[in-house]
């Protein structure tokens, strides 16, 4: 087995550059699983009451508080939705929208789609884009994956939709092109080190356990990894899920790490579908190098 033989292939660019000079990047995603994730976990649980209220209090009570805590420190934010839960939500996404931020594919039920076949993959990211779509005026540019389930047939479904990005792998910590012989995305890598559910996970479901990390130790290992990535020039990506890191000692957190993380003027600050549309260009850019040169 070798890698060209790998139903994609990585193309990294050569040269590779953060806007504005920049030494490092950040882009804070959300995933806004609200209702869907308990029910994507076990189809049973759109009867349970108590586990449907904590995700939405994901969107109800921690969304508006979120939205502020970016507002107040100028932070760009991308937020992942699930068509199931804006459906619920209408309010919530256009709160969203009206504060300027992203609103980005997250299927329509928090499917993996790994689990799912062609059909029923493709039908999953059309009800998501038809909902989103509807719902902002603008067709969503990016997706990340639920449950991190990905494959082949995604990518190039994605490629035929027009998408411009997918945020779920991890072999980089920069942005780099997966390519098919359908085209190519732009990938922002994700890691779980920055995923608050590795720290938070103590919901009801799905795989629900008594994980609730102290604030100051989730504040140490983000802090640090920005740290790090800033050192080597990496991208600071998030998972982070309103329902978990919605409640209020951990917004306060947050406020901190931020406020922190914008001491530093060598940051770029944005949202993934402003880096994606960044990525692209200087690709694009380094092909017409190559051509002319
Ligand atoms: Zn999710």
């Amino acid at each position: 087995m070798q890698r060209q033989d790998l139903p994609y292939q990585i193309h990294r660019l050569p040269n590779f550059h953060w806007p504005e000079g920049k030494r490092c990047a950040v882009a804070i995603g959300w995933h806004v699983d609200g209702e869907s994730a308990p029910i994507a976990g076990d189809p049973r649980n759109a009867r349970h009451l108590a586990a449907l209220s904590e995700g939405a209090y994901g969107l109800s009570t921690a969304l508006p508080r979120l939205l502020d805590l970016h507002q107040e420190l100028e932070v760009p934010a991308s937020f992942f939705i699930p068509g199931y839960v804006a459906e619920l939500h209408p309010e919530s996404v256009r709160q969203v929208m009206a504060a300027g931020y992203e609103v980005a594919h997250h299927g329509y039920l928090h499917e993996n789609v790994f689990t799912l076949d062609e059909a029923e993959e493709r039908a999953v990211f059309q009800r998501g884009t038809q909902i989103l779509t509807a719902l902002t005026g603008q067709r969503p540019t990016g997706w990340s994956a639920p449950g991190w389930g990905l494959r082949a047939s995604t990518l190039d479904l994605m490629i035929e939709m027009g998408m411009l990005y997918d945020s779920s792998l991890m072999e980089y910590d920069t942005p780099y092109l997966v390519e098919t012989p359908r085209g190519s995305l732009v990938e922002l890598p994700i890691s779980l080190i920055l995923d608050d559910w590795e720290l938070f996970g103590g919901s009801l479901f799905p795989n629900g356990g008594g994980v609730n990390a102290p604030v100051d130790h989730a504040y140490q290992i983000w802090r640090d990894e920005f740290e790090g990535l800033r050192f080597y020039g990496g991208l600071f990506t998030t998972t982070f899920h309103p329902n978990l890191l919605g409640r209020p000692s951990r917004i306060r957190m947050l406020h901190r790490l931020f406020s922190y993380m914008k001491s530093f003027d060598d940051v770029w600050w944005g949202t993934y579908a402003d880096l994606a549309a960044y990525v692209r260009a200087q690709a694009e850019n380094t092909a017409a190098d190559r051509h002319s040169g």
